[in-house]
């Protein structure tokens, strides 16, 4: 078997308002070539000047990937030809990036491995092509909007875990606030380099897969290619190093370009941008930006909250929920509930009930939702305290969330406050008693017969009936206990 070496060259937009050399509005989906000027079409004698909200958000991202942010950073040209850039030179980073080596644990099922970082570097997107028919179009809206390239180490060795870590990757962003991470619309992209060789021989001659995106397409391409290159040494036959696209119509990638050697970009420094001196203010600035993050916070929430993996995982997976879960627990616990009591209940309520409203609403986050987490707080403290059935409490959210009120007052309005005076409940059973004789009378021979099953199944026939003449509201231990006391001792 052969070993395999991966790579990944992962782009992402910033969430800049502005471009990252010039004052153009940095948006997706304007109309073609409204957010453009002569600096980032490429005048000549125009001037640059770099984004300092770009420098900050890309050094964020670099210490929340273990880099190393650097006494000096400056930005260098990249020279090459392609109508999508009408400089024909890229502003970028080269001699020193503005992150630099750093790592990354990647854990996920069955896998956990640490990932080096090499570098991440600042540099400005190119314009958008849109072929069609015979002429092609150029859209420069793209051309100088902020891009942060994150370059790894060649350490993993499976698809699997490079979609993984794509994945931690884009949770990662999203919770820094510097990317939307959306990989559809190209806010977050990949270049794949894999090789493979005989183990113990080093790094193979690498093939880059350009583009991906989407994670998924990551894992296919990479795994689709670790078998095709072995195949060819199997055969005795050599790996061209090469540049190749994932097909996504065949599940197969396909050669793009050969690369005979590394191109020469004749990278220069930039000569209308002074070099970079983080200060110490600027570097405060970026630790005050690294939040928790989300590898830390489920391990928070697993200990912390009792929840399994999966759940503080599901839970984590967007910072909003996670906050708006925590904002929650705290509620309850501020109602006097026991924190993990509460934490394993609100889990439940928003992993099933809450996401399945969101996906009804169409919310794809839960930012704007109309449910504050201190009344979710106050429905599940209710069901634990017996104030309110389990069903009651979450027929009663559905209409805190359609009238935008408190939980408590609309509960007592609504008469849905749980039953549970034993006497009250009493005069109810009685009542079941007198109109289902004739069921009491088979539960209590089904009883003298020892079959258990049928037994349990009148009773909870019984139950139900009590249940219903009391709309739901009695506490149903109670009533089951009352009810199986008649059957007892008739
Ligand atoms: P290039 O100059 O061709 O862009 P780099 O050294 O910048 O190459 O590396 C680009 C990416 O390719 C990095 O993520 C690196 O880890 C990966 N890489 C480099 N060599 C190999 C190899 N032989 N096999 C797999 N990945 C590689
Ligand atoms: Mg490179
Ligand atoms: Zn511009």
């Amino acid at each position: 078997m052969y070993q395999s070496f991966i790579g990944l060259e992962v782009h992402i937009h910033l969430l800049t308002k502005t471009k990252v050399f010039c004052a153009c509005r940095s948006a997706f989906g304007d109309e073609p070539n409204t957010n453009v000027c002569p600096v980032c079409m490429g005048y000549p004698g125009v001037l640059p000047s770099l984004n300092l909200e770009a420098m900050r958000m890309g050094c964020t991202v670099a210490r929340a990937l273990n880099c190393r942010i650097p006494e000096k950073t400056w930005f260098e040209r990249k020279q090459y030809f392609y109508p999508d850039m009408p400089k024909n030179y890229q502003i970028s980073q080269f001699g020193s990036p503005l992150g630099q080596e750093g790592y990354v644990m990647l854990e996920g099922r069955n896998i956990k491995k640490q990932v080096r970082i090499k570098e991440c570097h600042l540099e400005e997107d190119a314009g958008k092509m849109i072929h069609t028919g015979t002429v092609s179009l150029l859209d420069y809206n793209r051309a100088g909007v902020s891009l942060l390239e994150i370059v790894t180490e060649p350490d993993m060795e499976t698809g699997e875990e490079a979609e993984l870590f794509i994945q931690q990757l884009r949770r990662t962003v999203r919770y820094l606030g510097v990317c939307d991470g959306n990989m559809e619309e190209g806010s977050l992209r990949a270049d794949a380099n894999v090789s493979i060789n005989l183990p113990g021989k080093g790094l193979g001659k690498k093939v880059e897969i350009k583009n991906l995106n989407s994670s998924r397409f990551v894992r296919l391409g990479l795994n689709y290619e670790i078998k095709r290159q072995g195949d060819l040494l199997d055969q005795a036959k050599t790996v061209t190093q090469e540049t190749r696209l994932w097909n996504e119509n065949r599940d197969q990638t396909e050669p793009m370009r050969t690369k005979e050697n590394a191109q020469d970009y004749r990278y220069f420094p930039e000569p209308d941008l002074p070099v970079f001196t983080p200060d110490k203010a600027f570097l405060t600035s970026v630790e005050a930006a690294l939040v928790e993050l989300p590898a830390p916070r489920m391990k928070r929430f697993e200990q912390d909250y009792g929840l399994n993996r999966e759940q503080a995982e599901l839970i984590c997976d967007e910072k909003a929920l996670a906050d708006y879960f925590e904002e929650a627990v705290a509620a309850a616990k501020a109602q006097g509930l026991d924190t993990r009591d509460g934490a394993g209940r609100i889990a439940n309520w928003v992993l099933t009930d809450i996401k399945h409203i969101l996906g009804r609403e169409g919310l794809s986050s839960i930012g704007s939702f109309r449910l504050k987490p201190q009344w979710l707080a106050t429905l599940v403290v209710m069901v634990a305290r017996g104030q309110v059935s389990m069903k009651n409490g979450k027929q009663a959210m559905d209409r805190v969330i359609a009238e935008d009120r408190e939980p408590e007052a609309l509960i007592r309005e609504a008469g849905w406050e749980q039953l549970s005076d034993p006497v009250q409940i009493g005069k109810v059973v009685e009542a079941v008693y007198r109109a289902e004789a004739a069921v009491f009378v088979q539960a209590q021979a089904a009883r003298a017969e020892g079959n258990q099953k049928r037994q349990r199944s009148l009773s909870a026939y019984l139950v139900g009936r009590v249940l219903e003449q009391t709309g739901g509201r009695a506490d149903p231990k109670i009533v089951g206990a009352q009810i199986e006391l008649l059957i007892q001792t008739p």
